[in-house]
């Protein structure tokens, strides 16, 4: 099993290289921020509870998230792996997956960190925005304070995978498809 961690702040690109690597490597995709979304678009109890966090920037309850994440993985026991998108966000998130994964002897091999500057990520999301329909790419506060989260609560989890040894750095700026290249020479030299 090929279980990848893709990390990286808000408008680093994840979810769209997330996309082109399931399908080259055969992947199942799981994005937190795009569970989360389908569950507030279909009414649910726990999207009515996530909306409150998400429309300011902070982060959704580590249990919401965590419970999210173990059901997906059982819903797809054949999986050859996993590509994990927005997901850990904190160290007992982390802790939280790696205790799942140890059940299925299979740990997290890489995280993968894609690296993009501040003022690029800003320009990134508010052009989302646009055209996301996503309440919290539309507004430069909510932007900032989600960026804010980034660095404060979430960077910590790359430090957690650099303890084991996995925690390898990509740069994120440039075209789609020399990112996406870079990402594949890191995932080639893993599998
Ligand atoms: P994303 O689509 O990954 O940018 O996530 C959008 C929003 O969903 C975030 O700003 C958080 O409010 C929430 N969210 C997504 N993933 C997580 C997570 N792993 N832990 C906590 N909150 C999350």
């Amino acid at each position: 099993m090929l279980n990848l961690i893709l990390f990286g702040p808000p408008g680093s690109g994840k979810g769209t290289q997330a996309a082109k690597l399931v399908e080259k490597y055969q992947l199942i995709h799981i994005s937190t921020g795009d569970l989360l979304r389908s569950e507030i678009t279909n009414e649910t109890a726990l999207g009515l509870e996530a909306k409150s966090f998400m429309d300011k920037g902070h982060l959704v309850p580590d249990e919401v998230v965590i419970g999210m994440i173990s059901s997906k993985l059982d819903d797809n026991p054949t999986a050859a792996g996993f590509i994990f998108d927005g997901f850990p966000r904190t160290i007992a998130q982390a802790e939280a997956l790696d205790n799942l994964l140890e059940f299925k002897e299979a740990p997290i091999r890489a995280l993968i960190e894609i690296k993009v500057g501040e003022e690029e990520l800003k320009k990134r999301l508010l052009e989302r925005g646009k055209t996301s329909g996503r309440p919290d790419d539309q507004n430069l506060e909510v932007i900032t304070n989600r960026i804010q989260v980034y660095r404060r609560e979430t960077s910590p989890v790359a430090n957690f995978y650099s303890s084991q040894d996995k925690h390898i750095e990509v740069y994120g700026e440039g075209t789609i498809d020399d990112i996406f290249n870079s990402l594949c020479a890191v995932i080639d030299k893993l599998a």
